[in-house]
């Protein structure tokens, strides 16, 4: 008879510096699943995320970075994809600029756009050379969906940065991805003036919610003349939150609390969390609410429980529990480790 043992997983139990929002998540979201953190911050593996991750993160905060201090769009859009994809940066552009040829050639599908194709083959040559880049050297890191491609991507961001600046970027904007715009005499910061430096620009802030040490980056930090504070995230994706779900966001939650303790906002000022949401139809909509009242003291309750779990050890994967829409595994980005890491727990003796 077969004999079933519990798997014991490896000890854990780990100070961890600080908490942050992204391990809240990893140890939050996934269906309640903590050994998506297990993985992650306790056996050091690297995620697979989806491409419009990689479109938020590598491309489209960075151009709202830059636009920020004082560059203009078109250039810094260029300066960040050239930065993520130079090997093909000429090819994008040389794609783009017959993609634009092809939209005003007719609607799809028409004999129009038939002939433009017919005549112009580089399009559909260039465009195949491009997504054999993505598969070669983006694809090992994240996922792309069959809707989704490189192409498409550039030509989006395109769109985005011919709109004007105002549109983009929040008025009285003083604080970027945690530094400050203007220095001490109230001159804009150059902080992206050497054509070469393409390095991730941020600053950390740390505080203590509770007894327990947290650490974020706020994206925006605004202030107007009457005193209004704004604190937002810059999101990439076309459904946009509700405000009551903008005013329970733990992250912005965060932030705002950071800023409180960082005595970068003030317990009289009002403040606004907010959303900036990035869409697929080239909009910018922003998504504004007063903070919850009851944020903080649950933020507190979280990260206690959390750090309670992580120093006991206490990690459970929730394969095979849910079913159907409700199984989070199959979208986990750290599917694939998982089950490495359940075959080697639970099966200690085999190779
Ligand atoms: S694949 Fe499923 S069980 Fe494994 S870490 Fe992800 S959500 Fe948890």
């Amino acid at each position: 008879m077969q004999e079933h043992t519990m798997a014991v997983l490896p000890p854990s139990s780990q100070s961890r510096d600080y908490y942050s929002m992204t391990q809240m998540r990893a140890f939050f979201s996934k269906g309640g699943c903590n050994f998506v953190y297990f993985l992650r911050y306790v056996l050091g593996y690297k995620g697979t995320y989806s491409s419009s991750a990689w479109l938020s993160v590598h491309i489209v905060r960075q151009i709202v970075q830059m636009a920020y201090h004082g560059i203009p769009l078109t250039e810094a859009h260029a300066r960040v994809w050239q930065a993520a994809c130079g090997p093909i940066f000429t090819q994008l552009q040389a794609w783009y600029a017959l993609d634009r040829e092809c939209q005003a050639s007719g609607r799809a599908n028409t004999k129009a756009r038939e002939h433009w194709l017919g005549e112009h083959p580089t399009y559909a040559e260039l465009a195949t050379s491009i997504e054999a880049y993505r598969n070669e050297f983006l694809t090992q890191d994240y996922t792309w969906a069959k809707s989704a491609s490189l192409a498409a991507y550039y030509r989006w961001c395109c769109e985005l940065v011919a709109l004007p600046a105002e549109r983009l970027l929040l008025p009285h904007a003083f604080l970027i991805m945690g530094q400050p715009l203007y220095d001490a005499g109230g001159a804009l910061i150059e902080r992206f003036a050497d054509e070469c430096d393409t390095s991730e620009h941020y600053t950390m802030l740390f505080g203590t919610v509770g007894n327990i040490r947290v650490g974020g980056v706020p994206d925006i930090v605004a202030i107007d003349p009457q005193g209004e504070v704004r604190i937002a995230r810059v999101k990439v994706m076309s459904h946009p939150m509700g405000q009551q779900d903008v005013a329970e966001d733990d992250q912005l939650t965060l932030d705002l609390e950071l800023c409180r303790q960082a005595r970068i906002v003030f317990p009289d000022q009002h403040v606004l969390l907010g959303h900036l949401y990035f869409t697929s139809t080239n909009e910018v909509v922003p998504v504004w609410a007063e903070p919850s009242p009851d944020g903080l003291s649950r933020l507190a309750w979280q990260l206690a429980h959390m750090d309670r779990r992580v120093h006991e050890g206490d990690f459970l994967p929730v394969r095979g529990i849910a079913t159907g829409a409700f199984n989070p595994c199959p979208s986990c980005e750290m599917a694939a480790a998982c089950r490495e890491e359940l075959r080697r727990i639970q099966h200690p003796n085999q190779s």
